[in-house]
């Protein structure tokens, strides 16, 4: 099958899948998925399946990079954190509904493959940083809205703590990788709330930061 043939076959899954919001659609329609996969995995770059990238992890299967950001409910005018570059695919597609993506990596060679896409692809509105995202980026705090594409363990105070008012974070959350939900987590006047869009599988987000010790340890 052609490319193109592929393409619109995966628009079309899209949309069954209850993705009806046409700006995100219309992004994916144009975003060459190519440009961010591996060169052995080109020809299955509109196959809706997450694919290996380097050091073990993966581009996002299609379906979920278009729920979340679905999810993300994007402004055209909005600051947006992304926590977990990986292949930089994620970050494109926001970066043509936002005004700037800020997004975190961990690990160097994903981070410089991903900017190097960014720079063929002349995406000029996204900033990168090499790090650990859990620690979200304070000096550019607060953002309207904030994805992590790794799964935490609990909800990252830290991070909530970096969303606006009335601001969105969209996050997978669960203790091991076959128990993990999608939460939309937004800030109110009061505090947070938080909605369960359902089950995904990431990898983990690995944190430097210090955990506090469970109790029983520290009784030890
Ligand atoms: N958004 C990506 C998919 C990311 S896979 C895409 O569109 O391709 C998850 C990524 O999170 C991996 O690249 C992993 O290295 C990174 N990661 C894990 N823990 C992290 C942390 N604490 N800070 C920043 N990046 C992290």
């Amino acid at each position: 099958m052609t490319s193109d043939a592929t393409r619109i076959r995966l628009l079309m899954e899209l949309r069954r899948q209850g993705i009806g919001d046409l700006r995100v659609l219309s992004a994916m329609e144009r975003m060459p998925r190519e440009e961010f996969v591996p060169e052995s995995f080109r020809d299955r770059a509109y196959e809706n399946t997450a694919l290996p990238i380097f050091a073990g992890q993966t581009i996002s299967q299609p379906t979920v990079v278009a729920m979340m950001t679905q999810a993300l409910q994007v402004g055209a005018r909005m600051k947006v954190l992304e926590i977990g570059t990986g292949s930089g695919y994620q970050a494109a597609i926001l970066s043509r509904l936002c005004r700037r993506v800020y997004s975190i990596e961990r690990n160097r060679e994903l981070l410089s493959a991903a900017e190097k896409s960014f720079k063929r692809l002349r995406l000029g509105n996204i900033t990168t940083r090499l790090g650990d995202g859990s620690k979200g980026w304070p000096e550019q705090a607060p953002f309207e809205r904030i994805i992590v594409t790794a799964a935490a363990a609990a909800l990252p105070m830290t991070l909530a703590e970096q969303l606006g008012p009335g601001g969105i974070m969209v996050i997978p959350i669960g203790p091991t990788p076959i128990d993990q939900q999608l939460m939309r987590v937004t800030r109110t006047d009061a505090g947070f709330t938080t909605e369960d869009l359902g089950p995904v599988r990431f990898v983990p987000l690995i944190s430097d930061l210090a955990e506090p010790l469970p109790a029983r340890m520290e009784r030890s």
